[in-house]
């Protein structure tokens, strides 16, 4: 199982469909999921998700139902893994820093 543990109390928890679903409106249609510790609440960012990043992961998952797909579909998601990390940085990178 996937464990946690919680900076701020110590508090080891699992990581269950329980605290991964929270999900915070920002500005500009950015979406930021989060977990939050059961015993005292802190919240740590596990991503986020914009316009873009959205359409990426719909392509991804399109391609995903008909895999075992042709090799060139079969690139194109390996592609579109690579491509889909990159923007998951560049964009905490932008909200975090707020550049
Ligand atoms: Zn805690």
């Amino acid at each position: 199982m996937n464990k946690i543990t919680c900076d701020e109390c110590r508090h080891e928890y699992e990581l269950t469909h329980l605290n991964t679903n929270l999900k915070e409106q920002l500005p500009n249609n950015i979406e930021r999921y989060y977990i939050e510790c059961p015993n005292c609440k802190a919240q740590y960012t596990t991503h986020y998700l914009d316009d873009e990043l959205k359409k990426v992961q719909a392509e991804i998952k399109r391609l995903q139902k008909i895999y075992p797909g042709k090799v060139k579909q079969k690139n194109k998601l390996v592609r579109l893994r690579k491509k889909i990390l990159l923007m998951h940085n560049t964009l905490k990178a932008q909200v975090e820093n707020g550049e």
